[in-house]
């Protein structure tokens, strides 16, 4: 993987780059939709090339439980698998056994936890995960951290920094001695809560064990999001600037536009597609909810702004129809719209930065989603 920086923003400290990895190049600013379980809840692959994404997300902890690493490894890897041939990033899976599972007991070592589905007993250890993730495929692969929830005491927090510190020594060590750099990345996640002095010690640690890219991990777990902006801000100018820098879990446009600001250039989140779901739809003016009556008999499209084939064909009405009888059609058409709505405004994003103009589409965008927290 290399990471070439084209541009950063006149004003502010929004960059855009290009990641090159095995599967192909990310333009960043970049937002991935996450196919969670090897597929993107509703939408088709097709859909996903047709709409135009660079890179998307999967997560180890679920592949892992289903279909199983031995399945994984005789299907020849996640892209053979679910026959999707653009970069993959993998979470590590942490994230997941520390919110999902029944148990979940830290050792020194790794964590122990129960499936969420069927209770059986499972270990994870920093070298496990890599394992792991080296037999998805991932091209970006995530190292095993601990994160801590929101509202969460500053001797925990401190805990689980050390515990990721060591958890991130040991996996950089094993992920040079057993996976082809090139082939796969592996980022080490920057913890700490919201606690700045914890966040310095965890990333300037991390930065000096020299990863090729860096992830804010442990914020959009409920904390205010003047908190979220604080820590933010705080620490990104800690990270090197020649390696990426990921924040996990944010997709709200007002945040992943403050992120971006302060020169953050990755994202993920499933909230554009949860919404979607739940028939709240992002547009060019702002939010829409389409059960609304007010759109019974309104034949315009969702948004006149939008090429998407969704705007193209169907009408609010028709729309605001299938969500209310249930219909699938309601989640796909919903769904591919507001991933298409991500990758317009990302696109929107990277070409302001480009052209020195960030400052100007900012403001335009926190004007149409001004209330949107
Ligand atoms: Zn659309």
């Amino acid at each position: 993987m290399k990471f070439t920086l084209l541009h950063t923003d006149k004003d502010t400290a929004a960059r855009a780059g290009e990641l090159a990895t095995a599967h192909g190049i990310v333009r960043t600013p970049v937002f991935m939709p996450v196919a969670t379980r090897a597929a993107i809840r509703a939408l088709t692959f097709r859909d996903i090339e047709e709409i135009g994404f660079d890179i998307i997300l999967s997560n180890t902890y679920h592949l892992y439980i289903r279909p199983g690493v031995e399945n994984m490894e005789k299907a020849g890897g996640l892209h053979r698998f679910m026959n999707y041939h653009g970069p993959v990033l993998t979470d590590s899976g942490g994230f997941q056994v520390f919110s999902l599972s029944d148990l979940c007991r830290i050792h020194d070592n790794g964590v122990e936890f129960k499936s969420h589905l069927d209770g059986s007993r499972h270990f994870f250890t920093p070298e496990r995960v890599v394992d792991i993730q080296k037999v998805i495929g991932s091209d970006i692969m995530m190292v095993l951290d601990q994160c801590t929830d929101y509202p969460a005491t500053e001797k925990h927090v401190a805990a689980a920094v050390e515990r990721t510190v060591a958890w991130a020594e040991i996996s950089r060590e094993y992920w040079a001695r057993t996976v082809d750099p090139d082939a796969q990345a592996l980022f080490a996640i920057v913890q700490g809560g919201v606690y700045p002095k914890l966040r310095k010690s965890c990333v300037e640690r991390l930065v000096e064990l020299d990863y090729p890219g860096y992830a804010i991990g442990g914020l959009s777990v409920g904390e205010p999001k003047e908190l979220y902006r604080e820590i933010t801000e705080y620490i990104v100018p800690y990270l090197p600037p020649d390696k990426p820098r990921y924040m996990m879990g944010v997709g709200s446009p007002l945040e992943i536009l403050f992120a971006i600001s302060r020169g953050v250039d990755m994202f993920d989140c499933v909230m554009p597609t949860r919404i979607a779901r739940n028939g709240t739809l992002y547009t060019s003016t702002g939010r829409v909810n389409i059960k609304a009556a007010q759109y019974e008999n309104d034949y315009s499209p969702l948004d006149e702004q939008c090429g998407c084939y969704v705007c193209r064909n169907y009408s609010k009405a028709y729309l605001r129809h299938l969500f209310r009888v249930g219909e699938i059609a309601s989640l796909i058409y919903n769904t591919y719209h507001n991933l298409f709505f991500m990758k317009t405004f990302m696109d929107d994003i990277r070409a302001s930065i480009l052209e020195d103009r960030f400052s100007e589409a900012e403001k335009k965008w926190r004007y149409v989603y001004g209330s949107d927290n």
